[in-house]
């Protein structure tokens, strides 16, 4: 029976992750081993200067004071008995779109699975594509997530993937879905939105974020999917190298 790992960034109490859980049981053996508090918009962060502590609150459960890259690490070579066949991570509340990957926890502990050497996905619902970080807002359709998550981990179980690489999938939070689309990540376009404030005392403090959400419009990109109704999947590799740039200094700078 194939070991599957079910983690993500929005914490062990997420309704996304208990979707994603259900889901998987069919499929293998499958532990949760998730941050005890959420831990979205920290990248792939790693602790190292203080100790993790976990703590087991269920049969194959196990909740970490630390980020979802720890619970990876953690996962794969301290709690699971064996190398899990597949690393599933979310179902984030919210998208994971364009450059805002770089910041995803989620996407993150996809990152740490395929450094592993582990096929690994990250399943996020996007509330609105309009997105622009009201998290008092729950996102409706985890359970249907869960399904295409379920039909999708599946393929992956049975085919494997290309070598150095990711599926980041983002799934519209609506009713009529169109359909599947391979996508490229697109790019959002940043306001740099940071919010000016007072405390009680007078003194300044900023909220980042809030801003007017827009992004780049482009043929085949994961925000034009998500926009016109289809589930997108990007394949995501972790060489960050720009080839043509590389061509372009060589030439230009004659390096
Ligand atoms: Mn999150």
């Amino acid at each position: 029976m194939s070991i599957i790992l079910v983690t993500n960034d929005d914490g062990i109490h997420s309704e996304g992750i208990t979707a994603l859980y259900r889901a998987m049981d069919s499929l293998g053996e499958v532990y949760v081993v998730a941050p005890e508090r959420e831990q979205s918009a920290v990248a792939h962060a790693l602790t190292l200067h203080r100790p993790l502590k976990v703590e087991k609150t269920g049969a194959k459960i196990y909740a970490i004071n630390g980020t979802p890259t720890d619970c990876v690490i953690l996962g794969v070579n301290k709690i699971l008995h064996k190398k899990p066949a597949l690393i599933v991570s979310g179902i984030n509340k919210g998208g994971n779109l364009g450059d805002d990957i770089t910041y995803s926890g989620t996407v993150a502990a996809a990152i740490e699975g395929t450094l592993l050497g582990i096929p690994s996905i990250a399943i996020s619902l996007v509330r609105d594509i309009k997105d622009n970080g009201d998290y008092s807002v729950k996102p409706s359709g985890f359970k249907k997530a869960a399904g295409f998550a379920k039909r999708l981990a599946e393929t992956v179980l049975k085919k494997g993937l290309p070598q150095d690489t990711l599926l980041n999938v983002n799934i519209p939070g609506i009713q009529k879905i169109k359909g599947v689309k391979l996508t490229k990540q697109g790019k959002r376009i940043y306001d740099n939105s940071v919010h000016e404030m007072s405390d009680p005392r007078g003194r300044k403090h900023y909220w980042i974020g809030g801003g007017a959400p827009l992004w780049e419009q482009g043929q085949d990109t994961d925000f034009d999917a998500v926009n016109k109704g289809f589930i997108s999947i990007t394949p995501v590799h972790l060489d960050l190298t720009n080839y043509n740039a590389i061509k372009y200094l060589k030439k230009n700078w004659r390096i």
